[in-house]
């Protein structure tokens, strides 16, 4: 399906508008797209003057200069032990959290988290000024999309973010709060290990049912998630991990380690911060390099720095541990066996080290997936996610929404929209509607899609009867319709007299037979009829409106001309005389006028009578 947007400012079509994928991490984040001539996800990296490409990771470090201007990345690290008040790293933990929620890890941030409602979202003062978690995500999200804009050479307004799947509500409000703030059209939210196993190709074909562990270790935060997926459908079985357990404790114990064999103690660290800050570099150095290697030797100032990679495991071994029981937890939750996970998936950049994929591997019993880079997958899978949003992907059903709004044919042949278009699906509306006549008994409900505002100009669906509607006065039945779409796309249209429980049920295939240029035209009709479209809506409504108005004042002086006054009749008879040749005159302003006019001359004596009307009807009697 071609990608389509409607310009709301130009009411043009833009065609193949980028739409990024966002890993917003705690320690990384980065961004990711479908590469246009290969149809494969990449991360996006700078290259240098002689062509050479940078990392794709953007360090999540935002530090606040003096000068009051603000760098956000790999400069921005540089910050972290020399400059702590305005140096902030690990937002994302902050994000959705009250100061109650984050007081007892105060002081594992060296930044100022500010203790003034302990209910409402947390804050953090950096010099004269306070920043919300909010704040600084979309201080990233803004670098990340710069740095996207000047990879790509094109505005990048819309992308898909990716949160970790335990996040809660707030979390990702707080998440899509700061992409509006950074400029940027947040299409959809997706959990990290979704994408993760997207990235992996599991989950994008139909009719494919598994059951995944992803495995997620980063720089400051472990998760463990449980997804079973049905027929593209992802469903979160369970959720455990550590938000304050990564790869930075593994820099840490090292650290800790070089500090005793140097004899360095606590105290000389906590004063020599260029010391501090060389020993957390040459950790997270040596950390990489026995990644690939046996053996990691440097020198710095205060002396040699060596580490084997049997006393790094060594040091590392009770954080892994502390991984594969909450493991074991998730598997509990889900109430699974390790048999019963067809695949493992590793993500976050601490899953390069050997240990971690040897002990996770042989606590599931079975080969982990680890063929990409572990710290990319997530911004890979989230541009997946993205090109099945723009309509590239036709298999994946979850991960899709409504090409077209879904809405039934109401009076004057008028379609009202019950699930706009682009709206995600599972989902689901109802609304309420009532008869026309007196004592009608089916009602007529025709089911259309499109944009168009008459439905002759929309493409009909179906059609049925809702019969065996108790006779009533015209406007008192309650006439619920919902429409319903699962996650298969299947649209399940209702309709129910409240009053009685009369109701009638069907289902629908939404879109069949329909193709993208269809599609597209039937986009493009909205837009080019939208200002005719507009005014003649008006004017049908107010025509159905007038002529509404004139039958059920004929209907109502039939029945009750005794209890009028002459003066009363006369007036009403001119009014409507008046009403009725407006109507037939196509003037909308001039039907307005008159059934306000009519309306003034009828309240009165309708007000008057029409509890007893209401009275009788509650009795369950027809009235006439
Ligand atoms: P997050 O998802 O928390 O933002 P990442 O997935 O980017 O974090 O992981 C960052 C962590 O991965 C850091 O602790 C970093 O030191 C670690 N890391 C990156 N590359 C390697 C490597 N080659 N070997 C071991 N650890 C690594
Ligand atoms: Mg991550």
């Amino acid at each position: 399906m071609a990608k389509i947007a409607i310009n709301i400012a130009t009411g043009s079509l833009q065609k193949d508008e980028v739409i990024v994928g966002i890993d917003l991490g705690t320690s990384n984040s980065l961004v990711a797209i479908i590469h246009p001539e290969t149809g494969k996800p990449v991360a996006l990296k700078e290259h240098d003057t002689e062509g050479k490409p940078s990392s794709s990771l953007v360090p999540s470090v935002i530090h606040f200069l003096d000068s009051g201007d603000v760098i956000v990345g790999t400069e921005a690290k540089k910050y972290l032990v020399s400059k702590p008040l305005q140096t902030i790293f690990s937002a994302k933990r902050l994000m959705g959290k009250s100061f109650t929620d984050v007081k007892d890890h105060r002081d594992q941030y060296s930044f100022k988290i500010i203790n003034d409602n302990k209910e409402s979202l947390v804050k953090v003062q950096v010099g004269e000024k306070f920043y919300s978690p909010v704040d600084f995500g979309a201080l990233i999200l803004k670098e990340l999309k710069k740095r996207a804009e000047h990879i790509l050479k094109t505005p990048v307004n819309k992308a898909v973010i990716t949160v970790p799947a335990y996040f809660n509500d707030a979390q990702r409000q707080g998440t899509r709060d700061a992409g509006k703030l950074a400029g940027l059209d947040v299409l959809r939210i997706i959990n990290e290990p979704t994408a993760a196993s997207l990235a992996y190709g599991i989950g994008l074909h139909k009719n494919e049912n598994k059951t995944i562990a992803v495995y997620d270790l980063g720089g400051g935060t472990f998760d463990i998630s449980i997804l079973r997926i049905t027929d593209g459908v992802f469903e979160v079985l369970s959720t455990n991990g550590d938000t304050y357990l990564g790869g930075d404790d593994m820099d840490m114990a090292i650290v800790r380690y070089w500090q005793s064999q140097l004899h360095i103690s606590n105290e000389t660290l906590h004063e020599n911060k260029v010391l501090a800050q060389s020993l957390r570099l040459q950790a997270e150095e040596a950390k990489k390099i026995l990644s690939t290697q046996q053996a990691f030797k440097t020198k710095i100032e205060a002396g040699e720095l060596t580490l084997s990679k049997e006393i790094f495991n060594e040091l590392i071994k009770p954080l892994v541990t502390k991984t594969i029981d909450c493991c074991s937890k998730a598997l509990k939750d889900a109430m699974l066996s390790k048999g019963e996970i067809e695949s493992v998936v590793l993500v976050g950049g601490s899953t390069r080290v050997p240990l971690v994929k040897e002990m996770v591997s042989e606590f599931f019993g079975k080969p982990v997936n680890d063929s990409m880079h572990p710290d990319e997958v997530v911004a890979l899978g989230a541009a997946i996610q993205a090109d099945i949003l723009a309509g590239n992907n036709r298999e994946v059903l979850l991960l899709d929404i409504t090409p077209l709004s879904l809405g039934i044919e109401t009076s004057g042949g008028l379609m009202d929209v019950l699930i706009p278009r682009n709206s995600k699906i599972p989902s689901g509306a109802a609304r309420q509607y009532t008869t026309q006549i007196d004592g009608q008994a089916n009602m007529r409900i025709s089911v259309y899609q499109g944009e168009r505002d008459l439905v002759k100009d929309n493409r009909k669906l179906a059609e049925f009867n809702l019969t065996g509607i108790p006779g009533m006065p015209a406007g008192l039945a309650k006439v619920e319709v919902k429409f319903i779409i699962n996650a298969d796309g299947i649209l399940k249209v209702s309709a129910k007299e409240l009053r009685s429980g009369v109701a009638q049920e069907i289902e629908i295939k939404p879109q069949y037979g329909i193709t993208d240029e269809e599609v597209e035209k039937m986009l493009m009709d909205s837009v080019t009829h939208a200002k005719e479209d507009i005014a003649l809506r008006a004017l049908t409504e107010a025509k159905t409106e007038g002529e509404q108005l004139l039958k059920t004042t004929e209907r109502f002086l039939q029945k009750n001309a005794d209890h009028l006054l002459p003066e009363e009749l006369t007036n009403t008879a001119a009014a409507m005389q008046a009403l009725q040749l407006s109507v037939t005159m196509d003037d909308k302003d001039l039907i307005h006028q008159k059934i306000e006019e009519l309306n003034k001359i009828s309240r009165p004596y309708a007000e008057r009578i029409m509890d007893n009307a209401i009275a009788n009807a509650m009795k369950g009697k027809t009235i006439g």
